[in-house]
């Protein structure tokens, strides 16, 4: 059995058994086989000395439990590392990263603990999966969707706190941002609750985000200051109806003016679903669109003779393929935008869109179906499922066994920077991003568009491979911190990484001689001296490693 670092044998054993007297032994995980269930499954560092591992884990199932752990973690300094359903796959899976960690995994604490249809929140535990939640809802009747991420076996707590996203309306994507009201464990094994949580008996923990003073909410995402033990989040409620529109334009540069407008329809909450960027002409997919293509159902190959102007245009352009496209109706760029609403009201915005986008010589629009609510079964199939607050899994076409992808990979990690909602910034990034592969020795990285999961900034998501073959990851791993930091020279920064990287990102926001970091760990050495929880997440290390990673 590995111990943790800086732990004696006998301290190891003797916090194991308070542990087994806490939770019961049945829930305090050490032997290898169980172990191993927490290793990240995508992890790049797979196999080699240096992967990133526990040592165990203890399951707790409620917060008296989660205060006992964490007391007897204080007692005999051992580190703990919380997660919550642990499927963080992309961004370091369940593994820890201080290898040696015991992973607190609160799968068991999934109670949901109120939803209110009339006020549209949900008050949960992180042991909820957003299949849970969507199945209560619809179990109940309930006229609520969750927004949920593409992957539905992850947990509202869990991807809130690393501050992942999904698909609904504007206000309810960035799924930090829609959270309301947090209690969280603190290393001394004190509950804290956050906004109007603070006062006792108070009747709107859920309606009102911010309370009374400093609002501390934000430190406990992508850190580690405390455990979360519960959170509530503002649902939407369901809407009247579906419209989306497809707005497609011919010319390479008409996607800064086509960004341009669909920021301020957005901006104007004009249009309010989440929009999707794609290019028939590049055979890039829009978003909604890619699990269908990776089952084998996008367009059919391009002509021979596109096929050899695609292959000379390897940023994206030539005069002869934006000719070719003219002059056979291909076009360059095409954007959906989403409405959620009374059906009159969406049909009314749509066409108010199209005025606005008809500003582009030679934009052509294409309505889509118009769906009501409940969705038929047969619809349901049809529609990306997030979309529609279903949870799915089926985004894990990306990368698996398919006809177009006989030789799937172990997994990937996302390098994922953001960068400005503009055209301009989308041909910037694919010059810089192309230049820098070329350099560094990746094979060549194919003109890519950003999503557009926040309102203000796009972020770019390149699926960099991990494979079982140890000095392919270390040739990726070493591409990819290289990428970070040109983006950095560049303005342009991660929003969300896996924990290999955390410290090299956080190196990155370095304005002011690293401020930034240097505030972080003043507060994580008066918060949790003995740095027990999540050691060295998103760069944040206790004082006593703290040389070790200089
Ligand atoms: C194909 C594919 C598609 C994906 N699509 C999306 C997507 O659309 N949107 C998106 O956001 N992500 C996406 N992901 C990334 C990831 O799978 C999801 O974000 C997933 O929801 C995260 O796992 P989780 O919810 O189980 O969080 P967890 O793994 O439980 O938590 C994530 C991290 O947060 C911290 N943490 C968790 N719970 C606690 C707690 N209670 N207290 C203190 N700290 C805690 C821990 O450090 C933990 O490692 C995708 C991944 C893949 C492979």
């Amino acid at each position: 059995m590995r111990i943790p670092p800086s732990v004696s044998e006998k301290d190891f054993s003797d916090a194991l058994k308070q542990f087994e007297e806490a939770v019961g032994k049945e829930w305090v995980f050490t032997s290898d086989e169980d172990v191993a269930l927490y290793r990240d499954a995508y992890s790049p560092l797979w196999g080699e000395p240096d992967e990133l591992v526990a040592s165990a884990a203890v399951a707790p199932d409620g917060v008296e439990q989660v205060q006992k752990v964490v007391k007897i973690a204080n007692a005999y300094k051992i580190p703990i590392y919380p997660v919550s359903t642990g499927k963080n796959l992309g961004y370091g899976g369940s593994a820890p990263v201080l290898s040696g960690s015991v992973v607190l995994d609160l799968k068991r604490m999934n109670r949901i603990l109120e939803v209110n249809e009339k006020n549209a929140y949900a008050l949960v535990e992180p042991g909820v999966s957003y299949f849970d939640l969507y199945r209560y809802i619809q179990e109940k009747g309930l006229k609520l969707w969750v927004d949920v991420p593409d992957p539905g076996w992850g947990s509202p707590v869990g991807n809130s706190l690393d501050r992942g996203g999904g698909y609904l309306m504007a206000q309810y994507r960035n799924h930090f941002d829609s959270h309301c009201g947090m209690e969280i464990v603190l290393p001394t094994g004190e509950i804290l609750r956050t906004g109007m949580g603070a006062l006792p008996g108070a009747k709107t923990w859920q309606e009102y985000k911010t309370g009374f003073g400093p609002w501390v909410d934000g430190i406990f995402s992508q850190s580690n200051f405390g455990v979360v033990t519960k959170m509530g989040f503002w649902l939407m409620p369901e809407p009247d109806a579906f419209l989306s529109g497809t707005v497609y334009v011919p010319k390479h540069d008409d996607l800064i003016p086509l960004v341009e407008i669909l920021n301020h329809l957005e901006n104007t909450r004009v249009t309010n679903g989440m929009p999707d960027l794609g290019s028939p002409l590049l055979m890039i997919p829009m978003v909604s669109e890619i699990a269908v293509w990776n089952e084998g159902g996008g367009p059919l190959p391009p002509s021979a003779e596109l096929a050899g102007l695609l292959a000379k245009s390897p940023g994206g352009y030539s005069p002869e393929l934006e000719a070719y496209a003219l002059k056979n109706g291909i076009s360059y760029w095409s954007c959906k935008v989403c409405f959620y609403g009374p059906e009159k009201a969406n049909a009314a915005n749509w066409e108010f869109a199209k005025e606005k986008f008809s500003a582009i010589p030679g934009a052509k629009f294409v309505q889509n179906e118009v769906y009501k609510f409940p969705l038929t079964p047969e619809q349901q199939e049809k529609v990306h499922k997030p979309q529609f607050g279903i949870p799915s899994l089926a985004m894990f076409s990306i990368g698996a066994r398919s006809p177009v992808n006989p030789q799937p990979l172990n997994g990937h990690m996302w390098f994922s920077p953001i960068i400005p909602r503009t055209g301009e910034a989308i041909f910037e990034a694919n010059r810089v991003f192309s230049e820098a592969a070329k350099e560094f020795g990746l094979p060549n990285l194919a003109f890519s568009l950003p999503s557009t999961y926040w309102e203000r900034a796009f972020i770019f998501i390149f699926a960099f491979p991990v494979t079982h073959d140890v000095e392919t990851n270390k040739k990726n791993r070493a591409a990819f911190k290289q990428l970070v930091q040109r983006a950095a020279e560049q303005g342009w920064g991660e929003y969300r990484t896996a924990p290999v990287f955390q410290d090299t990102i956080m190196n990155t926001y370095a304005y002011n001689n690293h401020v930034l970091l240097r505030f972080h760990e003043t507060l994580k050495d008066a918060i949790d001296p003995n740095g027990i929880i999540s050691a060295g997440r998103y760069g944040i290390w206790p004082k006593h490693l703290r040389k070790a990673q200089a």
